[in-house]
């Protein structure tokens, strides 16, 4: 990315198969060489990573999908590539570049949800990024949107991505197709719900008599942003 916000080259690598550490910071640091080697010097790094990230510190506090604990990220990257590293969790950095020069420019406080395996979220509020303390705070995903509800990653129950994260539409899809082996998502799929399935996994959870839960992603995501933040527009896209 350019220094005004333009974006000037896109990669992709995959995460380390055991998610080690060193093999896993290894990995970023020789993707930022191969950018200078290709001719785009990079003068400063900024990590989006999932977990309870301390930005102020630069430490991931804990990640569950990484297995890490208190590793101090942006310090070890700082070292290996001799430039500064600044570390935010990911929501939280995509709602701050949405705000800084994307979807959300034109406003002056940004409220980011995120829906994928989980629910992340990232809130700026009059332009300033809201992390919490320890960078632990802004988890609008584990709000608990039904008391007693379905059980959540974390360990509590009735969150709202126990209903509107990816891996809960494809569970509630699951458990209505059982109930129901005639319904046309069971025969089209025969059972399978996995990556991709996505519009099934909406229609099975309309056609679902579990009770599971009144919302989709979008309906839950609109009423926790409506009730908490009364936002002054609305952007709907993929981040
Ligand atoms: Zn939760």
């Amino acid at each position: 990315m350019s220094e005004v916000g333009e974006i000037i080259g896109k990669g992709k690598l995959p995460t380390p198969a055991g998610c080690g550490y060193a093999e896993t910071i290894e990995a970023i640091a020789s993707a930022v060489r191969g950018l200078a080697e290709h001719g785009a010097p990079v003068c400063g790094l900024g990590i989006g990573a999932p977990g309870v990230a301390d930005g102020e510190k630069g430490i991931i506090r804990t990640s569950g999908n990484l297995g890490w604990e208190n590793k101090p990220l942006a310090e070890d990257l700082s070292a290996k590539l001799g430039i500064p590293v600044t570390l935010a969790n990911d929501a939280n950095a995509g709602a701050f570049g949405e705000y800084a020069c994307g979807a959300g420019s034109e406003y002056k406080s940004v409220v980011l949800i995120t829906l994928g395996t989980g629910v992340g979220s990232g809130i700026v509020l009059n332009g300033r990024l809201f992390e919490g303390s320890a960078g632990a705070g802004a988890e609008l995903g584990h709000e608990a949107i039904r008391m007693g509800g379905e059980k959540c990653a974390c360990g509590r129950r009735g969150c709202f991505e126990a209903y509107a994260s990816a891996t809960a539409l494809i569970k509630q899809t699951k458990r209505a197709m059982e109930k129901d082996r005639q319904n046309h998502h069971h025969k089209e799929l025969r059972g399978n719900v996995g990556e991709g399935g996505g519009n099934h996994a909406r229609g099975g959870q309309e056609e679902s008599e579990s009770g599971a839960g009144p919302c989709d992603g979008h309906d839950a995501a609109g009423i926790v942003c409506q009730n908490d933040f009364r936002p002054q527009g609305e952007r709907h896209g993929l981040f």
